[in-house]
This record gives structure tokens, sequence and C-alpha cells, in this order.
């Protein structure tokens, strides 16, 4: 048999039986988890490679964190509105709703949401400028920053960053990354990531380049989509390499944190009312508020 360019598929009994603590906390394994999750890539088409074992509060608690994640990378002002990746984000509104309460109305209230012009090779085209300030998106974001920084320190060490380690990690959308901070980034950066399965790969979908020992230390700066970008340093010795260092956005976590930085959801009620003409109920949904 010809052995492929990229990393051989793994199967799930293969994923599970190399991992029997979360990559995540440290709890015993229970779930398969693909991380860059699968909903980041087009059509839910994601090339194999990167999936690690998790325990369940990870794997389930943290799903609205890859959600917000995969429709933010969709967002694209260089985009038109017919874009598959517009129209891929639009039809994750219900979901988002469901998941994450709050965060559309957040992100897309008038008070972040504001009209400008852009010149389009010469053609002017009304466009939003959306701020992405919100509590509730940097939650999900910071959350999702530090589980991709905590996998690719386990796809390049070979072991889980251990509960005395961390990752610093921050997050940029289109407009916050200005080239020289990237050329800069990039220069320290030698090895480049993607996940390959034959023909098919991720590149313009998932991207990245790090540095790495391949032992305590994995540094990156990751693109989705070319619209998020995600830079971290994750390490088993946080204290050797100064971390965390000062940085205005940058949140570190350890391991064991994410799920408690999600924010508090109140579990949907089922309000049971009585039917009409013969059903006995009538179910109706009242989505989840926070308080
Ligand atoms: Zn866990």
């Amino acid at each position: 048999m010809s052995q492929k360019l990229g990393k051989r598929s793994r199967s799930r009994a293969e994923v599970m039986s190399r991992d029997g603590e979360c990559i995540y906390c440290g709890q015993p394994t229970t779930h398969q988890e693909h991380m860059p999750p699968i909903g980041m890539f087009r059509k839910r088409d994601r090339a194999s490679g990167m999936e690690f074992a998790t325990c369940a509060a990870c794997n389930n608690g943290t799903s609205a964190a890859d959600l917000v994640a995969s429709f933010m990378a969709r967002i694209d002002a260089n985009g038109a509105l017919g874009d598959w990746r517009f129209q891929e984000a639009f039809a994750q509104r219900n979901m988002l709703m469901e998941l994450a309460p709050g965060f559309l109305a957040e992100l897309l209230s008038p008070a972040r949401v504001e009209p400008v012009l852009l010149n389009t090779n010469g053609v002017l085209t009304r466009q939003a400028m959306i701020k992405a300030d919100g509590p509730l998106t940097k939650a999900y974001l910071d959350v999702f920053s530090a589980k991709l920084g905590m996998a690719l320190y386990r796809e390049h060490t070979d072991s889980r960053l251990p509960d005395h380690g961390g990752v610093q990690a921050w997050w940029y959308l289109n407009f916050g990354l200005a080239i020289k901070d990237v050329e800069q980034m990039l220069s320290i950066m030698p090895l480049a990531g993607r996940l390959a399965q034959g023909r098919k790969t991720s590149d313009g979908q998932f991207n990245y380049r790090c540095n790495t020992d391949n032992k305590s230390i994995v540094v990156a700066l990751v693109s989705f989509h070319d619209n998020l970008h995600v830079s971290f340093a994750a390490t088993s010795d946080p204290q050797f390499y100064n971390l965390p260092f000062e940085h205005p956005r940058a949140r570190f976590t350890k391991p064991g944190q994410i799920a408690g930085m999600m924010p508090k959801v109140t579990p949907s009620q089922l309000i049971m009312l009585p039917g009409l003409g013969g059903a006995p109920y009538t179910s109706l949904r009242i989505p989840a508020r926070r308080a």
C-alpha cells in the first residue's frame, strides 16, 4: 500500500485508547473530540486528523464555543452576501440561539453595528462593521482559543497539557491583526500545519504556523477562513517561559478551567399548555435567557 501525504487517519477506538485522560482537564475520557470542530468546515466536510479524547463535560459543555467560533470565522467583510460562508453562517442562527442564547443579540445590537461605506475597486458598497467586544463573544472565543491551544499542544508534544501547565491565548477578527505583527510572529514560527487526507486539505479554512520543542511548549498562529485568527503559547512550564505575560486581550487558562469559563446558560424550559381539539397538550419551548 502506498503511503499518502498527510497523517494517517485514526479510528475512534485508536483515538480513545491512546488517551485515557481528557486533553482539556485530565479526567477519564469518554468522548472523541475534533479540534478544529467539524462545523468549522464547508458543508461539514473535514479532512481527518487531530481527533482527540476528552471527558463528557469538556466535550458537551463547550460545544457552544465551537459553534460561535465557526460562525465568526464565516463572517467576513470581504465576502459577498451570496458567498457560501454567509449562507452557512446564516443557516446556523437557530442552533446558535438555542446553544448560545443572547450571543447573536449581543453581536448584532445597534450599539455594536456601524454602517460603513467600503470602496471595492472603485465601487462603493454599504457594509456593516461589527464591534465584536461583547462579554458573551469574548467568553466563547476565549474558551475556543484555550481548547485549540491545548489540542495543538497534545498534537505536537504527544502528551496532554499537564495540570501545572497553561495556555495563554488571544484571538482577532479580520481587521484586528496588523500585517507587521503577523510578519513578526510568522518569522519565529517555521512549521506549517493543516489537515490533509489524501488530496483533501483544510487549506483556506484551517491553517497554522507554529514553533515547538515537541515536549514542553507550542506557540502558534492559527487562521480559520482568513477571518478568525487565534494566537497562543501553551506550555508545561509557564514559569520558565514567563507566562502569563502582559497582554491586553490574552487569557491564561489552566487545564480543567474551560468548562467553567463558559457563559452560564439556564436550560430551556418546557411549558405545558392545555391543548386544543383533542391533542392533550401543546408544548411551547421558551428559549433560555441569561439572568
Ligand atoms: Zn475534560
